[in-house]
């Protein structure tokens, strides 16, 4: 099957069978392709049913994707627990670049979550915390959507090595696209100075990965960039992406 076949094979429902197959093809056909070249693919096959989502530490996919399908859906995780700097980065993503940024909250608020089970959760129990302040509001807000494009990088962390740029999200039943697996940190470093990328400023604060405030620390000198997130907890991912 070629991509050629893939595209014209697809109508607006799908199964999730032929989504299935559709990953298997694309993860070989474009492990070689340029970022743009997968986002087109994306674009192409998924058409209004694709978006994006974004922790806004920076504005690197937002500028990839949306030179490629301007008005595309963002999705903003908003927990409760960002820094200040980060909900900036937010509404100056949505003035500066052609998308819809769609902030996504969860059921409860932070004073309805200590109210119900008790304060400084993250603290305690951060994998539930995660799960209520992220990864259920994320998958609620999937739901209408065949396909979703991140941000993740194989060089990033150790459990992201195996990462595709096309995969299938087995727990959400639809395509995760990732067009910059492939990229190192000097990738992304010189596509953010060649195009003026927006940047979350606490990166010029030594805070290189960007999560909630409670849960990220500034990073010192040639310590792992990822080592300031949940620093003392043994925990390294938020849960959307395992
Ligand atoms: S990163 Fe921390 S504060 Fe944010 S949802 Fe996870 S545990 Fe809660």
């Amino acid at each position: 099957m070629t991509l050629v076949d893939i595209e014209a094979g697809l109508g607006q429902q799908r199964s999730t069978l032929d989504l299935q197959d559709i990953v298997e093809s694309a993860a070989i056909f474009l492990e070689d392709a340029s970022a743009r070249e997968i986002i087109r693919w994306a674009a192409a096959t998924f058409g209004d049913r694709l978006c994006l989502t974004s922790s806004m530490s920076d504005a690197l996919l937002i500028d990839l994707v949306s030179r490629v399908k301007p008005g595309v859906d963002v999705l903003f995780i908003d927990t409760g627990y960002h820094f200040a700097e980060t909900i900036g980065t937010r509404d100056a993503v949505q003035q500066v670049y052609d998308v819809n940024v769609i902030n996504i909250k969860s059921s409860r608020t932070v004073q309805e979550q200590d109210r119900d089970l008790g304060p400084r959760l993250f603290g305690r129990n951060p994998d539930l915390c995660c799960y209520l302040r992220k990864v259920e509001p994320l998958n609620r807000a999937l739901e209408p959507y065949l396909a979703w494009i991140s941000g993740i990088r194989r060089d990033e962390a150790t459990s992201r090595t195996g990462t595709k740029v096309v995969e299938w999200d087995a727990k959400r039943q639809m395509v995760k696209v990732n067009p910059i697996a492939k990229w190192t940190q000097e990738d992304v470093d010189n596509y953010m100075a060649d195009n003026g990328v927006l940047i979350n400023p606490l990166h010029y604060d030594n805070y290189p990965s960007i999560g909630c405030a409670p849960c990220t620390r500034q990073v010192a000198e040639g310590e792992d960039p990822r080592s300031g997130r949940w620093a003392g907890l043994g925990k390294v991912e938020c849960g959307i992406h395992l």
